[in-house]
């Protein structure tokens, strides 16, 4: 721990390693340790299991995980020249990190480490999306993630029905996941600064009992009836039902509504009709 307190600031990390930010990367530093050592209590508790950290670049969440007392973290990084220069946190963390260099959306989180597994992460934005939906995918292998999006993205993630941000993520996640948002994080907090804001948030998945085995049926039924929202669904779930105003009739929902009217156990009840 003091060993980790006492590494170079991270603005020396990055200058040291020449890890100027690559918009290839979507890399967006956080050098505040109070802001980074608030996402790792979010993610609490850290003692057991694996803590997944995915984009870790000069490390500053990655520092803060250790500094919080997290015992096994795993970070998985795409950028090279980020994994040389986490070389000297690896080492003074002392056997509780280490580094994958790969690309996290190739990565099952299962074969990293131990359950609970958790995983931390402020997230490139260009593929923040595709990997929360793979780890949805994944939640039996999960205990929690606490991500970073752009504030959009969480405004989908914890939508109502009827709200202009309700959407196929919005089901998919609630139904997988218990979604919180826990705080936002202006642009002025990174380097360089993004165009947007961010947010933090916390899904937790539900006990296995509760959410669907497979998640495709789920995907399809939304996909239809969101792809295109402004119709009733008794057209945009043609596709997928021979005669969809019978199922929508018997499941006790109206065909005249629209996607967004419909709530997630709703969608549920429709891809239980699904073959
Ligand atoms: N967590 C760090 C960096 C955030 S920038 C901080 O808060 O300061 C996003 C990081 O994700 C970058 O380091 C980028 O190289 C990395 N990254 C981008 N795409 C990735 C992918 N597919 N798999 C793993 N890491 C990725």
């Amino acid at each position: 721990m003091d060993r980790i307190a006492a590494l170079p600031p991270l603005r020396e990390t990055i200058a040291a390693h020449g890890l100027d930010a690559k918009k290839r990367f979507g890399q967006h530093f956080l050098l505040d340790l109070n802001l980074t050592r608030r996402i790792a209590r979010a993610a609490a508790p850290l003692d057991a299991g694996t803590v997944v950290e995915v984009g870790p670049g000069p490390g500053g969440l990655t520092r803060a995980l250790l500094l919080e007392g997290a015992a096994n973290v795993v970070a998985i990084e795409l950028d090279r020249r980020a994994i040389d220069a986490l070389r000297e946190l690896e080492a003074a963390a002392d056997g509780h990190l280490a580094l994958v260099e790969a690309d996290a959306l190739q990565v099952d989180p299962a074969t990293l480490g131990p359950a609970p597994r958790r995983i931390v992460a402020n997230l490139p934005y260009n593929v923040s999306t595709p990997l929360l939906v793979r780890w949805l995918h994944a939640a039996d292998d999960l205990a929690d993630m606490v991500l970073m999006f752009q504030k959009e993205v969480v405004d989908r993630l914890v939508a109502a029905p009827r709200s202009k941000d309700y959407g196929r993520l919005s089901v998919l996640a609630q139904h997988v996941c218990e979604v919180r948002r826990l705080f936002d994080i202006p642009p002025s907090a990174f380097v360089p600064p993004p165009k947007v804001v961010s947010s933090v948030a916390r899904l937790t998945p539900r006990p296995a009992a509760d959410r669907l085995a497979d998640l495709r049926p789920l995907e399809r039924v939304t996909a239809a009836a969101f792809g295109q929202r402004r119709k009733m669904l008794r057209g945009s779930l043609a596709g997928l039902f021979g005669d969809p105003t019978a199922v929508l009739t018997d499941l006790g929902l109206s065909p005249t509504a629209r996607a967004e009217e419909l709530s997630v156990a709703d969608f549920v009840r429709l891809a239980g009709r699904l073959d």
